[in-house]
């Protein structure tokens, strides 16, 4: 008597949860294993939800995702998902703008890039503006020893780069636009986000001729009620 091949017969562990809290996990109740009957006997495989966010919260880990957006889920998300999101065609090169709040647009990019951090598996990098100037400055200036660990900014398979209205000066506009313009030409996908829309047109020429080729996913106001 066998159930599906690597599958094990087995005394189901007890939950961790106290009974009347709410699982994390609906599927398994956290346990981390499905139970199902076969031929009267009951075999346990693993939990396939419990391993699918496994492998998120590592990608969010390796990327650098800080402690605010980490937890964001796309179903908790009060916009609605663009729809464009699930037509574009890799490479992604996306600029999400709007929303009407401050971290709107940075919840909906951080969810989309997670999600394409596990559909194309490729390891992605979570930065801001403010950010990216302290790294490129502080690698060309003084080879500084504290990013030598993570992946350079260009180089990145997949990278988000939050907040564009933080390239408020000269300096950080032209690390912006060098970034940028390094990633189209090796057609790395990238997508770049603001939660002030208007902010891009105060950008200088080419900083604003990189971003009209990326595909714009402008997300509404919520409406007043
Ligand atoms: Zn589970």
């Amino acid at each position: 008597m066998s159930g599906r091949l690597g599958d094990v017969e087995l005394e189901l562990p007890a939950a961790p949860t106290e009974p009347e809290e709410k699982p994390g996990c609906e599927r398994c109740g956290d346990r981390g294993v499905i139970q199902y009957e076969r031929d009267g006997t009951t075999f346990g495989a693993p939990c396939p939800e419990c391993r699918a966010n496994a492998v998120r919260s590592s990608v969010r880990t390796r990327a650098g995702v800080p402690p605010r957006w980490a937890e964001v889920q796309r179903e908790d998300l009060e916009v609605a998902w663009p729809s464009q999101f699930t037509l574009s065609e890799p490479p992604y090169f996306e600029l999400v703008a709007g929303g009407g709040e401050y971290g709107v647009a940075q919840a909906v990019a951080t969810c989309r890039f997670l999600d394409l951090c596990v559909e194309l598996r490729a390891p992605g990098r979570w930065c801001d503006v403010g950010q990216a100037c302290a790294e490129e400055s502080a690698r060309m200036r003084y080879q500084d020893q504290r990013f030598a660990s993570s992946q350079p900014l260009v180089e990145a398979p997949l990278l988000l780069l939050c907040d564009i209205e933080g390239a408020a000066t000269q300096y950080a506009e032209s690390v912006l636009c060098a970034i940028l313009r390094n990633r189209w030409q090796a057609n790395r996908h990238t997508i770049v986000c603001t939660s002030i829309a208007e902010t891009i047109n105060g950008l200088q020429q080419p900083t604003m001729a990189l971003l009209e080729g990326f595909e714009l996913i402008e997300l509404a106001a919520p409406q007043p009620t």
